[in-house]
């Protein structure tokens, strides 16, 4: 399919499958509506492709359930496809950009740009929150951040978070390893926030 399904049905569900918002590309994607109405979360993972944990931490937010929710919840596991299978480091191979640079992103541009302008205009479009998940990729090294402070809890989520491995890595490469609490977390967002 060249669209993602419609986000709210008005029935609980869980559909996946994956979209191809470009030629060549292909992302797996998971909807999970709950019974009740409510708001459309959309979390994305992998614009930096070899960024694994937050990969990881997507795909097992896929197994939220929908009757722990109401609202939607859009997981996007892995926006960056190639990258990820040839272990590419913060850019698209097809086109060498940075996706996370790119948006909102150019329908005419090049493979980055488009994928950017799909997400924000076919997507992001149609939903009331969304979390973009990132993590150490395999060039991160604590030694280019030689200030940064290493709190072991992420203040703005509550989420027990660590260095990944500690203590090499800087801030930005927390990695989330209690998923049972980013799960509760996020179905809890859309749960309060009707
Ligand atoms: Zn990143």
């Amino acid at each position: 399919m060249d669209t993602l399904p419609p986000f709210k049905t008005g029935k609980p569900r869980v559909e996946q499958g994956y979209v191809r918002p470009l030629v060549g590309i292909e992302l797996p994607f998971t909807i999970i509506e709950g019974g009740m109405p409510g708001p459309c979360l959309v979390v994305t993972a992998g614009v930096h492709a070899s960024e694994f944990c937050s990969i990881e931490a997507a795909v097992r937010l896929q197994r939220t359930r929908p009757e722990d929710i109401n609202g939607t919840l859009v997981v996007l596991p892995i926006m960056n496809v190639q990258g990820f299978w040839k272990r590419s480091i913060y850019v698209m191979p097809e086109d060498g950009k940075n996706l996370n640079r790119q948006f909102p992103g150019d329908a005419d541009g090049t493979a980055s740009q488009r994928l950017a302008h799909w997400l924000t205009s076919a997507v992001l479009s149609k939903a009331d929150f969304y979390l973009d998940l990132h993590g150490g990729d395999l060039d991160a090294a604590r030694a280019a951040f030689p200030d940064a402070p290493l709190p072991w809890v992420d203040l703005s989520t509550g989420i027990n978070a660590v260095p990944f491995p500690p203590p090499e890595l800087p801030p930005h490469a927390w990695t989330v390893t209690d998923f049972r609490a980013l799960n509760e977390y996020m179905t809890g967002v859309i749960a309060k926030s009707r």
